[in-house]
């Protein structure tokens, strides 16, 4: 009997961090004590899925896999495809002595952007023009869903970098160059993941199931406040500064209960943040009381010296050591791996570091059910695209346009334009292009050119689904001025702006619109009354063609969703937004932001002109 009681004691405790019912400190203690060092920097390391297979993953005991920019198995890879890759690897690491289950990461940073057939939102910099965090969570809700259908459970978003430069090329990933816009947007993070149940204790990540994603708020700390907006470069604040102006929206993402935090490849004050201890440990971790893990960039520690990889242990070392729990390698694994080890087997990096790390991945695994849930299906393949979010991101480019200019006198507005004009032209480079609309991120890393990829609306398909059966539309991309002279149009809409870029890519000292654009306004303008819309991942340099232009819409990157903007310009509905960057005049006035002693915008922070709906 007592050998039998026995027995079943063991038993019970075999399997404790396997239960469900118990806390979970004591699960994430159990499982702890059980592991080895190798499943332990196992857990710590992010890889592509390039370089991922179920031996990779069962023989590294590897915590984390993920779909770097344009890293998918298909440009047009069905959710099928997804469910069942993600499954393969998925297997490898529950094969494993202790089972622990991996997770699998994204960058789902304006709906699920990788994805064929998915709904793809406005980027950041429209959605902080609405001002409207309900319906920011709503799109947290559908993105989760879309991400979910896939199998994957976490993605790297959302970014809450303040921009404060629109020559940084990741400025249309940013809410506003206002941090309490930005704060308020990082109501995304519940829509994501869940509301944190009330009572709930502070900074603990909170990831409700199935139907939801594990979120990152990115990239800690000050990414967008660098020297001339030159991506990964020196943001030069004291902490006052930085405190009052990147830090809030971390405060409001870990009361939001997110589960995870990315470093940045930026520097504060000459010090790299992927070494900064005193910011990744000593505030957010220990003042913020942040309990999820932080990751790393793709890269990142790599880059902790210039030039990058000069020292690689000393790399690990810092980076470690400075806080980051999960290592995005991506590629190069076994190098880290074996490098940690040394440097733990040999005291240079203390266990407890590793611990810590560990605790807080695992944190993040348990809390959203991974070990009960580990495998994926397609129960939720029919939300992907769905018409009810395709509706949501619609909406969400009507509130996203902001109207900048309207007629050439007060009294005599351009827009809306009537539904019944006889003969309209449509041209410019970005008006029948969804990959244009959509911007970098999208299907692939830099984004794409074209309808291929991209099932939406461009903007030229939905004026033509907009206006009456009797308008003629004529659509030509790169009209000359005898053709615009030659046609009687009643109205043109022009729409041009910047092609896709990502990160430094994306950096530009002069911010001018590439051509054909001028030459279009310049061609269409002066001979039609004429509406420019611009298509763009922040303000470009549009001052020398304002005043040719008889109306003016700031689109962003809108999307898949182009019927928003033909709502607006035929007044389905009216104009609402206002601007959340400051549009410059010059580009030597950079970098100037709203409360600057010498701010002489084209268009303030805020501006944006009004319509009313009207009944056609
Ligand atoms: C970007 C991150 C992104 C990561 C993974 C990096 O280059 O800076 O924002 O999440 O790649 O794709």
């Amino acid at each position: 009997v007592v050998l039998c009681l026995w027995a079943t004691i063991t038993e019970a405790e075999f399997i404790k961090y396997r239960d469900p019912k118990q806390p979970l400190n004591v699960r994430i203690k159990d499982l702890l004590r059980r592991m080895t060092v190798e499943e332990k920097i196992g857990q710590m390391v992010q890889i592509d899925r390039v370089v991922a297979s179920p031996d990779v993953m069962k023989n590294y005991y590897i915590g984390s896999i993920l779909s770097g920019g344009g890293s998918v198995p298909g440009p047009k890879a069905s959710a099928e495809a997804w469910v069942n890759m993600v499954n393969d690897f998925q297997k490898g690491s529950l094969s494993t002595r202790l089972g622990i289950p991996m997770i699998y990461g994204i960058d789902a940073v304006h709906g699920h952007n990788n994805v064929y057939n998915a709904t793809i939102f406005p980027h950041n910099v429209g959605l902080g023009v609405t001002r409207d965090p309900k319906l920011v969570k709503k799109i947290g809700e559908a993105t989760a869903l879309e991400v979910r259908a896939t199998g994957i459970p976490y993605t790297f978003a959302p970014c809450i970098a303040v921009c404060k430069d629109p020559r940084w090329g990741r400025c249309y990933e940013s809410y506003s160059e206002d941090h309490k816009i930005v704060q308020a947007m990082t109501e995304i993070i519940p829509g994501l993941q869940g509301d944190v149940p009330p009572n709930s204790p502070k900074g603990v990540p909170f990831v409700a199931g199935k139907t939801k994603v594990a979120a990152c708020a990115k990239h800690f700390v000050g990414d967008g406040g660098t020297t001339k907006g030159i991506n990964e470069n020196n943001t030069v604040i004291d902490f006052h500064g930085l405190l009052s102006i990147h830090m809030p929206a971390y405060l409001d993402s870990i009361r939001k209960g997110v589960a995870t935090v990315m470093v940045s490849y930026s520097s504060w004050n000459g010090v790299k943040m992927h070494a900064n201890r005193d910011l990744i440990t000593g505030f957010l971790k220990d003042k913020l009381k942040f309990r999820g893990f932080v990751i790393s960039d793709w890269e990142g520690i790599d880059k902790i010296t210039s030039p990058p990889r000069a020292n690689y242990s000393y790399s690990v070392q810092a980076g470690v050591l400075a806080g980051i729990d999960m290592v995005m390698i991506p590629m190069n694994y076994k190098e880290f791996i074996d490098d940690l080890t040394f440097q733990v087997k040999n005291n240079i990096i203390p266990m407890s570091r590793i611990d810590d790390a560990v605790k807080r991945i695992l944190r993040v695994k348990f809390a959203m059910g991974l070990f009960e849930n580990p495998m994926a299906d397609l129960s939720l393949v029919n939300y992907l695209g769905s018409k009810e979010h395709r509706e949501l991101s619609r909406e969400a480019v009507r509130k996203s346009l902001v109207l900048l200019k309207n007629g050439k006198s007060a009294y005599k507005p351009l827009l809306p334009l009537p539904k019944k004009a006889q003969k309209i032209l449509v041209a410019g480079s970005h008006a029948d292009n969804l990959g244009y609309q959509c911007g970098g991120w999208t299907i692939q890393w830099q984004g794409v050119n074209g309808n291929e990829f991209i099932v939406g609306t461009s903007i030229l398909t939905a004026v033509r689904n907009t206006v009456d059966h009797t308008t003629e539309i004529v659509y030509n991309e790169k009209p000359d001025a005898d053709f615009v002279k030659s046609n009687k149009f009643s109205y043109a809409i022009v729409v041009v702006g910047e092609t896709p870029y990502v990160e430094t890519m994306g950096d530009s000292m002069n911010l001018t619109i590439p051509e054909p654009g001028p030459s279009t306004i310049t061609n269409v303008c002066g001979f039609v009354k004429c509406v420019v819309v611009v298509i763009s991942g922040r303000p470009v340099g549009i001052e020398p063609y304002v005043a040719k232009m008889d109306a003016l819409v700031a689109a962003w990157l809108p999307g898949s969703e182009g019927q928003g903007v033909a709502d607006l310009l035929f007044g389905d509905y009216g104009f609402t937004g206002k601007l959340a960057h400051t549009w410059f005049k010059s580009i030597d006035q950079l970098p100037m932001n709203v409360g600057d002693p010498h701010y002489d915008p084209l268009f303030p922070f805020g501006f944006g002109l009004t319509t009313k709906p009207v009944k056609n």
